[in-house]
C-alpha cells in the first residue's frame, strides 16, 4: 500500500514537471511555469492540510472525514479508521469496568481502594454501609481519618497484613466487621471488609458459656476440696482404707480448681481488647520473684536457673497479667526439662522494642507442633501432660496477654535438645526508669 502510494506520488510529480515544462516550451518561459506549476501544487497540499487540522479539531463523534483527492483522501480515511477502533477498543473496556463496578457494588462485602498515602480513592456500596462513607464527599480523605478504631491505625501502619482485624463497626457498635488489607501495585492498598457479627456473637456465647460454667462450678468445688482438706487434716480418725482415695480426691480436685482458674482469667482476657492497667511495670524484679518460685517448684531436681535481666527497661501493662504470662512460660520450662538441665530468662531492649526469652535444654517440642502450641487444651503428649499437672491452656494464656500488651510470641525448638520462648514487645509499650539507667 506505501509503495503504491510511493509510486503514484513520483507519478504525479512527474506528469506535473512535464506538464510545466510543456507550458515553459510553449510559452518560452521555463522557470516562470515550473514555478507557477510547484507553488499551484503546494497551495493544494497545504489547503488539505487546513481541512484536515479543521476536521480533527471540530469535528464530532462518528462524523465523516471530508473527501480527498489521492494520497490526503487515504490519510483523512486512515485517520477516521483508526478513530473508529478506539472508540470500539473504549466501548468495549468501558463495559468491562462498567460490569466489574456492578458486581462489586452488588458485593455485601465492602471493597475500597486505597492510594499510597492511605487516601480513599473508590469503594463500593457496602463501604457506605459498613463503614459510613460518604460519596463523594470522602473521596481522597485518609482512611484512618474515618476509620479511627486505635486498633485500626496500628493494623494500618504496620508491614505485615497476614492476619485480618476485627473491630466494632464505625457506623454501628454492635455491628462487627473484619478487616483485610492487601498490597498491590504502587504501593497502594486493597481493604475488603466483612460483616462479621453473626459469628462473632456466636464466639460470644461460646465464651460466655464457658466462662459461666467455670464460674458456677468455682463454688461447689471449693466446697468439695474444703472437706477433703478437713478429713485428710484428720487423717487418723478416717478408715485407714480411704485415706488413699482421699489424698487422689483432694490431688484431682485442686487439678479442677486450676483449671477453672485458668478457664476465668481466659475469659477475663478476651472480654476486653486492651488490660485496665498500664502503668510500668518493673519487669526485672517481677522476674526475679518467678524465677524464685521456679527455683521452689525445681526443688530436689538440681535444675540450674539463672536471669539475666535490665532493671532500667520497664514494660507498660497490667502487672497480674505480665506475672500470670511469664510464670507460664518459666514454669513450663521447669515441667519440660529433665533434672539438672539448665534455663536461663533473660529480659533486655534494643531498637525493636523489648524482649523476654526462656530458654531451656529441656525435651523440645517436634516443629510440627509449633504452629499449634497456643490453642487451648493442645498438647503434644496427652500422657506426658498429666504427669506434669498441666491444664493445657497456659500457652493460650501467654498469646492473649501478649496480644493484649502489643507483643508476640516466637517459639524455637529442637526436639530433645530444648526450647526457647521470646515474647517481643512493641516500642511502644517499653518505658525507662530515668533514675536506674543513670546509675547504671
Ligand atoms: P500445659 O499446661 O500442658 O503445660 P501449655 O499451654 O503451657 O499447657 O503448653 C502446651 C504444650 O506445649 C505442653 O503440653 C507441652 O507439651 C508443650 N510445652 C510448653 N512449654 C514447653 C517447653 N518449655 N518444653 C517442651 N514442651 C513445652
Amino acid at each position: 500500500m506505501n509503495q503504491n502510494w510511493h509510486g503514484t506520488l513520483i507519478r504525479h510529480m512527474l506528469l506535473l514537471v512535464t506538464g510545466c515544462l510543456l507550458v515553459g516550451l510553449i510559452s518560452g518561459y521555463y522557470g516562470w511555469s515550473l514555478a507557477i506549476g510547484l507553488g499551484l501544487y503546494l497551495g493544494w497540499t497545504l489547503k488539505q492540510l487546513l481541512r484536515l487540522h479543521e476536521w480533527l479539531r471540530q469535528h464530532k463523534p462518528d462524523e465523516a472525514p471530508p473527501d480527498g483527492y489521492g494520497l490526503w483522501g487515504e490519510v483523512f480515511d486512515s485517520i477516521y479508521h483508526l478513530q473508529r477502533r478506539d472508540q470500539r477498543v473504549r466501548g468495549r473496556l468501558q463495559a468491562v469496568i462498567d460490569r466489574v463496578q456492578e458486581s462489586t457494588a452488588a458485593l455485601k462485602d465492602a471493597v475500597i481502594m486505597l492510594d499510597s498515602d492511605g487516601n480513599l480513592e473508590w469503594w463500593n456500596r457496602a463501604a457506605e454501609t459498613l463503614l459510613g462513607l460518604k460519596t463523594p464527599q470522602d473521596s481522597g480523605q485518609p482512611v484512618t481519618n474515618l476509620v479511627r478504631h486505635p486498633r485500626f491505625k496500628e493494623y494500618f501502619e504496620q508491614d505485615n497484613y497476614e492476619e485480618a482485624l476485627e473491630i466494632p463497626s464505625p457506623t454501628n457498635d454492635r455491628v462487627r466487621i473484619q478487616l483485610y488489607l492487601t498490597r498491590y501495585g504502587n504501593n497502594e492498598h486493597l481493604m475488603l471488609v466483612r460483616d462479621v457479627t453473626r459469628i462473632h456473637q456466636l464466639e460470644q456465647m461460646r465464651k460466655d458459656f464457658v466462662a459461666n460454667v467455670s464460674h458456677e462450678l468455682r463454688t461447689p468445688l471449693t466446697v468439695i476440696c474444703g472437706y477433703l482438706e478437713t478429713l485428710l487434716d484428720n487423717v487418723e480418725e478416717v478408715n485407714p482404707r480411704w485415706s488413699r482415695a482421699l489424698q487422689q480426691m483432694q490431688q484431682q480436685g485442686s487439678r479442677m480448681q486450676t483449671l477453672l482458674n485458668d478457664l476465668l482469667l481466659l475469659a477475663k482476657l478476651e472480654a476486653t481488647d486492651y488490660p485496665s492497667d498500664n502503668h510500668p511495670v518493673a519487669v526485672q524484679s517481677l522476674l526475679q520473684t518467678i524465677k524464685n518460685d521456679a527455683q521452689a517448684l525445681s526443688g530436689e531436681r538440681g535444675q540450674y536457673i539463672t536471669l539475666e535481666a535490665d532493671p532500667s527497661v520497664l514494660l507498660k501493662g497490667s502487672e497480674g497479667e505480665l506475672r500470670s504470662a511469664f510464670s507460664n512460660l518459666v514454669f513450663n520450662a521447669v515441667k519440660y526439662t529433665q533434672d539438672t538441665g539448665t534455663i536461663r530468662i533473660r529480659w533486655w531492649a534494643d531498637q525493636h522494642g523489648a524482649h523476654l526469652s526462656v530458654q531451656d535444654s529441656g525435651i523440645g517440642i517436634d516443629s510440627k507442633h509449633l504452629p499449634r502450641l497456643t490453642e487451648r487444651f493442645y498438647r503434644v503428649d496427652s500422657s506426658r501432660n498429666s504427669n506434669t499437672g498441666g491444664t493445657g491452656l497456659g500457652l493460650a494464656i501467654v498469646k492473649h496477654v501478649l496480644l493484649r500488651h502489643r507483643a508476640r510470641l516466637e517459639i524455637s525448638s529442637v526436639l530433645g535438645h530444648g526450647s526457647t520462648f521470646t515474647c517481643h514487645f512493641a516500642p511502644a509499650q517499653v518505658s525507662r526508669s530515668p533514675a536506674i539507667a543513670a546509675k547504671d
